[in-house]
């Protein structure tokens, strides 16, 4: 089979239109062409008047041969083996189920990897089952008490159950193709193994997951719900098991650790326990919102709202030369910003998107990197401690209801407190406050935003329009932790295997899954099948 890159059609083309483009592009006849899919669709605007869909695919052709010499341009090789590499089993052997703690992105495909490999996995989660969090989230919305362990951030799915459902990521791992064929066969639409930016959106998302766990339950695994792990029980430094809320015991010498990034209190608790932990960098920052019609115009011109091109995003970095570097993160095209708070006195915005992306704003973190040299000691938790004084200075701005504190670009910019917005309505719910952003953001961080704002106008005109929204104060973009591992996988505890984004090895779904099956791959190469 061979990879066929940049076969350019304009937006209307037609199924035929590929094919013979193709044909074309090989220069055989159309005979020759025996079968082809389509391995990746992406856009190219770069030219506004003269918006492009661009094609990869693989195709099967009489006489493949013939293409021996072409095989080695970029235009035309030979198709990568795209297929998941099975690991052996191991050979010691297990006294006790594997547990997987958490069930976001990480521990459910690790969950379902076991699953599927026969090791019939106990997952442990703090949270309810989706559709219940999903009715706990939507009271804390609109107004409602906060659930301390049904939030944004934990309960069934994780962090991504209720997000854009982005499944972009920097990493290149033969993984990432398992990821997207088990989301396929749990609900997700076919077109995310193929197109550049797949996306799954919050309505859909939950099912995915319902879905997922059925089949760790039909494959024999299960998955508990309010089980907060508590504490680990060690023996010279090896699992013995995991305390429940407390209270009960479940016993393993295998735990893959997938908690999220929002966990305090379980890495206060590993700190305790004595798990070698290092504080990492992360972002702060806040939200910011324009019209999606006006990005939709400004990044695709007289070709905004066609069919094929969906709701625009943009992506921007500015390096300060000072050091700092600011950045959009997680745009949300259609979404709305959300309230991601864990705790009750602590206020945090994230983004979030339906599928269809039909919401009036676009929204996107508008970060500041920062590193451990930001945080006031040299403690591993540290960087908990710098998160938690920015979110409380958020909540109290937002004046202690779990209203957001929100100001204008043109605002922020001339340092004058906000007492009006213009015509784009913050999407935040259960409300927000008028008010001047810095009073919750370290001053290094405003600063190099108002540095950052003006350069990014320039990169996409109307950016830093002075009627954007801003919302405060963003602060999970990443863990503020990593739990160390070796190249086995486990953690300063034998028999501990720390993954996802929590564990500080993944930012985002896509590397949080991919990290899950790593782990779950590495239990495997250890352990014998129960
Ligand atoms: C609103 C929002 C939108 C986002 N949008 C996107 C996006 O579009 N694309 C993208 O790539 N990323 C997005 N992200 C980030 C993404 O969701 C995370 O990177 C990803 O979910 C991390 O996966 P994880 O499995 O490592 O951890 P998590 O998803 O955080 O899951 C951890 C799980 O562990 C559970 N848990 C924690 N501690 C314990 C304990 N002690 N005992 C038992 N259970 C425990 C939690 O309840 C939770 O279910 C978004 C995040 C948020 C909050």
């Amino acid at each position: 089979m061979l990879r066929i890159n940049q076969i350019k059609l304009p937006l209307d083309h037609t199924p035929e239109d590929l094919t013979k483009a193709l044909v074309a592009k090989l220069a055989i006849k159309a005979a020759e062409l025996i079968e082809y899919r389509v391995f990746r669709q992406a856009v190219d605007a770069r030219k506004k008047r003269a918006i492009h869909l661009v094609y990869s695919v693989d195709a099967v052709l009489e006489n493949e041969a013939r293409f021996q010499q072409a095989r080695n341009s970029s235009d035309i090789m030979a198709s990568p083996d795209l297929g998941y590499r099975d690991v052996v089993p191991g050979p010691e052997k297990l006294s006790a189920p594997p547990i997987v703690v958490g069930s976001g992105p990480a521990g459910l495909f690790a969950a379902l990897l076991l699953a599927r490999r026969g090791y019939r996995p106990i997952v442990l989660e703090r949270g309810k089952p989706v559709s219940e969090r999903r009715r706990d989230v939507e009271r804390f919305w609109s107004g409602g008490e906060l659930s301390i362990d049904s939030n944004l951030h934990f309960g069934e799915g994780g962090a991504g159950a209720f997000s854009d459902g982005k499944l972009t990521t920097l990493i290149h791992n033969h993984r990432c193709r398992k990821v997207l064929e088990e989301l396929v066969a749990a609900g997700a639409p076919a077109d995310i193994l193929y197109v550049s930016k797949p996306h799954l959106g919050s309505d859909r998302l939950p099912a995915m997951v319902k879905n997922i766990r059925q089949t760790i339950i039909t494959l024999g695994g299960e998955v508990r719900f309010n089980c907060l792990v508590s504490g680990l029980k060690l023996k010279d430094q090896k699992m013995i098991g995991v305390e429940i809320a407390g209270q009960d015991f479940l016993q393993s010498p295998a735990v893959i650790l997938a908690p999220g990034n929002s966990a305090r209190d379980t890495f206060a608790m590993l700190w305790e326990t004595g798990v070698k932990l290092q504080a990492k960098p992360f972002s702060l920052g806040v939200r910011i919102e324009h019209p999606q019609q006006w990005l939709n115009e400004a990044q695709y011109g007289s070709a905004a709202g066609h069919p094929r091109l969906g709701a625009a995003d943009y992506k921007l970095a500015f390096h300060a030369p000072g050091g700092r570097s600011a950045y959009t993160f997680c745009m949300c095209p259609g979404g709305q910003v959300v309230a991601a708070a864990t705790e009750p006195d602590r206020l945090v915005t994230n983004g979030m998107s339906l599928y269809a992306r039909a919401g009036a704003n676009a929204n996107s973190a508008l970060l500041v990197g920062i590193s451990p040299a930001d945080f006031s000691n040299d403690h591993p938790l540290a960087g908990i401690e710098f998160q938690k004084i920015w979110e409380r200075k958020a909540f109290d701005l937002g004046g202690k209801n779990h209203f957001a504190p929100v100001q204008s670009a043109g605002d922020f910019l001339a340092d004058r407190s906000s007492k009006t917005l213009g015509s784009i309505e913050p999407s935040y719910r259960p409300g927000w406050r008028l008010t001047r952003l810095r009073d919750c953001l370290p001053d290094y961080i405003a600063g190099t935003l108002c540095q950052a704002l003006p350069f990014f106008e320039k990169r996409l005109p109307g950016f830093a329009r002075a009627d954007a929204v801003l919302t405060g104060v963003e602060t999970r973009s990443s863990s503020p932790v990593r739990i160390l591992r070796n190249a086995d996988m486990e953690s300063s505890v034998r028999g501990l295997y720390p993954a996802g984004e929590g564990a500080g090895y993944a930012g985002g779904i896509m590397s949080s899954a991919v990290d899950g099956l790593h782990a779950a791959e590495a239990l495997i190469r250890k352990y014998a099948l129960p």
